[in-house]
């Protein structure tokens, strides 16, 4: 995999695709700076090999709209105090002006251009608004995972105006470099948690990780459709009747492939969907009408502890319960804490998509774990066997 470093950039103006896209207050300060820390390293990298950063970024949603309280101006003493260089904000991320300004940046000194969003055309993958980017920049670096699953000016088509001169950034390499380390294992037992909330958003991913897999863990809401597929009583649970079939040739091709399916054996039930309802376990077969599962129980955790602690890679995907809610958060929690347990031991473990990253960071367990993966849908999508286009626009 190509990366930033492998360039000597001899004081030329490097154009980097990252990912600014922070939460902000009312009074436009950066709330988490999680984002902008990441990419730190990939711009010290551009510095040490004799480049001139030029950071390109979007920030919210303004749709092709001047909107100055997404201006990423914001991001600019979070960018100075963190990277320690100074930042030089360009009201614009095109014309003239702008190029003008990027030719003269000067060593250790990083640009930053205004939010690529303010543009149509950049969502749009628009073929001349990406040239006109590219007029601020000799090389190319995308460091955006994030975003990686959309063909925007950007992130994909910019690409091609930069042949031979184009690589992936420190914190990109990274997510493919360890989302592979799963998908092309050698270190078996390897062992995925599926949970979260619908089958339908995550059966693309059960059906590109099975071949994969020695073990299958099935949880959360969706856990429920392959119950009752299987003959139990769900109650009120959250199921998908018109997946039924899909839960059972799931179940299916994993006997077939040899990959072992673990299902919740106990549930603890709500008699409706709030923190303080009214509750009991049963077991997850056996759950009563007018009640919901919303989380495990400790017979589930207990059968599943050997599973994960007897596995050399784990990949965590979607929550065991409803984990936003504390009195439904166990399972949850106690995956996290298998899983930090395991990691501490040697595994590798690396938690992605969404929903479970947020879960880790609530439980303090975010550095316990080998990789948490910062692309949410970006990960998704890489989990479900796709090409994205940010990837391929840089290996074509
Ligand atoms: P996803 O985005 O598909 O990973 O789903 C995450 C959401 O699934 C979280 O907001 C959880 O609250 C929800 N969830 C997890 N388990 C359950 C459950 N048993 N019933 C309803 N929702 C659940």
């Amino acid at each position: 995999m190509i990366t930033v470093n492998d360039f000597q950039f001899n004081g030329k103006r490097v154009l980097v695709r990252v990912d600014f896209n922070v939460p902000l207050d009312d009074d436009l300060r950066v709330t988490d700076d999680s984002r902008i820390r990441a990419t730190i390293p990939t711009i010290k990298a551009i510095v040490q090999n004799g480049g001139r950063p030029v950071l390109i970024s979007h920030l919210g949603r303004p749709e092709g709209e001047k909107v100055e309280k997404l201006s990423l101006r914001s991001t600019v003493s979070t960018i100075q105090s963190l990277s320690g260089m100074n930042v030089t904000f360009c009201d614009d991320c095109i014309g003239d002006e702008v190029v003008k300004m990027t030719k003269n940046i000067k060593e250790g000194e990083i640009m930053l251009l205004e939010n690529l969003r303010f543009y149509s055309e950049e969502t749009e993958g628009d073929l001349s608004f990406a040239e006109k980017l590219a007029a601020n920049g000799d090389f190319y670096i995308n460091d955006a995972f994030g975003t990686a699953h959309r063909a925007h000016a950007s992130t994909a088509v910019i690409a091609n105006f930069f042949e031979g001169k184009k690589a992936f950034g420190l914190v990109m390499a990274a997510e493919i470099e360890n989302v592979n380390k799963v998908l092309f294992s050698k270190e078996k037992p390897v062992t995925a948690i599926v949970g979260g909330a619908k089958v339908s958003s995550k059966l693309a991913i059960l059906e590109n990780l099975i071949s994969k897999l020695d073990h299958l863990i099935i949880a959360g809401g969706m856990a429920f459709t392959f119950i009752k597929a299987k003959g139990g009583q769900v109650g009120q649970s959250l199921v998908e009747d018109d997946f039924l079939e899909v839960a059972k040739s799931i179940m299916d091709l994993a006997e077939e492939k040899g990959v072992i399916i673990h299902l919740p054996i106990d549930s603890k039930n709500a008699d409706k969907f709030d923190n303080d309802a009214e509750s009991h376990f049963s077991s997850a077969y056996k759950i009563g009408d007018g009640w919901m599962g919303l989380d495990v129980g400790e017979d589930t955790i207990k059968e599943l502890e050997p599973v994960i602690m007897g596995s050399k890679t784990v990949l965590w995907n979607g929550p065991m319960g409803v984990f936003e809610f504390s009195n439904y958060e166990y399972g949850t929690k106690a995956m996290a804490e298998l899983i930090a347990r395991a990691t501490k031991k040697g595994t590798f473990s690396i938690v992605g998509g969404g929903d479970s990253v947020a879960a880790v960071k609530k439980f303090g367990m975010a550095d316990k774990v080998s990789y948490v993966s910062t692309g949410g849908g970006a990960m998704l999508e890489y989990l479900e066997g796709k090409t994205l286009p940010g990837i391929k626009a840089i290996l074509d």
